[in-house]
């Protein structure tokens, strides 16, 4: 924390502008070496949040014409003294810059470097920390204003009033079973339940959101499956194309499994187009086929096919079995067709059922609407502070199960000691959460997957 960093800013490509970021005790003197402003003076004296028209120099050789923005600590987004170079953003021009920075007495960034010295200066929480990741690498609108409202402290002012409830409740038990000479409230378990009960309502809420937010952040993991010509490859073609906004696309072979990943409406599907699945002989195909079964079990969504034109037939009727259980919407496709299909023995036995045609590309929207639905996104608010990924789900569940713990305890009229236990190791859980009491390595973990320059 004591050195001075520097690293681009800007993605590693051609673009109009791009910033070199300089962060640290010696940013402006650093900055100084290798900027020249046009009105000659000299960026030491300048105030902060200043912008100054220069020329950036290495040694006496001029690379680029620049705007130098000076940052004063606090009021920075490290909370250090931060320098940004916007130069031109051709990449020859941009990595001089740095290079003439570096060679001046900065050390490159690690990945994440900036933004973990502003959790260490304690200008953001561990929570917001990683909402900057995800703003960053956010694929859906509803995923970047649910990382926008988490990075501008709507989440941690949500965790911070249940912290400061479960500290009020801990340290009066712990005052109450310390001295019970002194002239204290007495502790009212019926009404520590009660609160305790809405302290576990809350929690869970946010855990409940927390697992649907994964779905417009990361995606759900989809399959598509169907007996053969019910249309599952023509679906897919029109989820892809009717969104235009395909982001990765693996290519398999006709046997095997397609991926596509896509928005549709709400949420991102990491979608495969599974060979359909049916009582073949053929050996090779068998194989697509109890791949794609495996696959079925496992996804976070399955859409079942099938076809509005044709009979129920075994095929359909052993699909439906094995995918009663699983998080899955049938899909009757080729509603442009004559109907054949015996659509009410589907009803009666999968939740959700929804008729398209996706050669036509109708249904399309209200599938999507019934997805979100499905998989809880519906009632989701992203400006409401919704925990994002694993690290920060796991701490408000086991914080969760301590309150639970604590309130059984108290319903049992087990000693408030005791109960106490339960509430401290909430209360870490959620320190844990916002990076108040977290290791070095789990603070390694979380700015180990951001980019270099963020
Ligand atoms: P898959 O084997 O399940 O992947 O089925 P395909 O997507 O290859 O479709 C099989 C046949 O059904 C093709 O000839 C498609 O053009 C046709 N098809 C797919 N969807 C529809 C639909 O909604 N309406 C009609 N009429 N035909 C469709």
């Amino acid at each position: 924390m004591s050195d001075t960093i520097a690293a681009i800013a800007t993605p590693q490509a051609a673009g109009g502008i791009g910033i070199v970021r300089i962060s640290g005790k010696q940013s402006i003197e650093i900055a100084d070496r290798v900027f020249q402003s046009a009105d000659g003076k000299p960026l030491t004296e300048s105030r902060g949040y200043a912008a100054h028209f220069g020329y950036v120099y290495n040694n006496k050789k001029k690379i680029d014409t620049a705007i130098a923005l000076v940052f004063r600590a606090p009021k920075s987004y490290t909370g250090e003294n931060v320098v940004e170079l916007s130069c031109h953003g051709g990449l020859y021009v941009i990595k001089s810059v740095l290079r003439a920075v570096l060679e001046k007495g900065a050390r490159i960034a690690e990945a994440g470097e900036f933004t973990r010295r502003a959790f260490e200066n304690g200008k953001i929480s561990l929570t917001q920390a990683e909402a900057v990741m995800d703003i960053v690498s956010a694929q859906g609108e509803q995923a970047a204003r649910a990382a926008l409202s988490a990075m501008e402290g709507r989440l941690s002012a949500k965790i911070d009033d249940i912290k400061k409830e479960l500290i009020g409740y801990a340290s009066h038990l712990a005052a109450w079973a310390d001295y019970p000479e002194e002239d204290l409230v007495p502790v009212d378990r019926d009404e520590l339940i009660r609160n305790l009960e809405d302290c576990t309502k809350r929690l869970r809420k946010m855990v409940d959101d927390g697992d649907a937010g994964k779905v417009i952040r990361d995606g759900v993991d989809t399959v598509i499956v169907g007996k053969p010509n019910v249309g599952k490859s023509t679906l897919m073609n029109c989820l892809a194309g009717c969104e235009r906004s395909i982001v990765t696309h693996i290519a398999g072979t006709t046997r095997d499994i397609v991926e596509e990943k896509i928005v549709l409406g709400d949420v991102i599907l990491r979608l495969a187009d599974t060979a359909g699945i049916h009582n073949t002989a053929d050996p090779v195909e068998s194989i697509g086929v109890e791949r794609a079964k495996d696959r079925m079990k496992r996804a976070g969504l399955v859409i079942a096919v099938f076809d509005n034109s044709l009979p129920l037939d075994n095929d359909d009727i052993s699909l439906i079995e094995s995918v009663k259980l699983l998080p899955c919407i049938a899909v009757i496709n080729k509603n442009d067709m004559e109907n054949r299909l015996d659509a009410e023995y589907i009803k009666n036995n999968l939740k959700k059922i929804m008729f398209i045609s996706a050669k036509d590309e109708s249904g399309i929207d209200e599938l999507g609407n019934a997805i979100s639905d499905l998989l809880g996104v519906a009632e989701l608010n992203p400006a409401d502070g919704i925990l994002s990924g694993e690290r920060q789900i796991n701490c408000c569940r086991n914080c969760l199960q301590m309150v639970e713990e604590a309130k059984t305890a108290l319903t049992a009229g087990i000693t408030l000691d005791a109960v106490n236990v339960s509430l401290d190791s909430a209360i870490e859980y959620l320190l844990e959460l916002t990076g108040e009491r977290v290791s070095n390595v789990v603070a390694d973990a979380v700015f180990h997957n951001f980019c270099v320059g963020k």
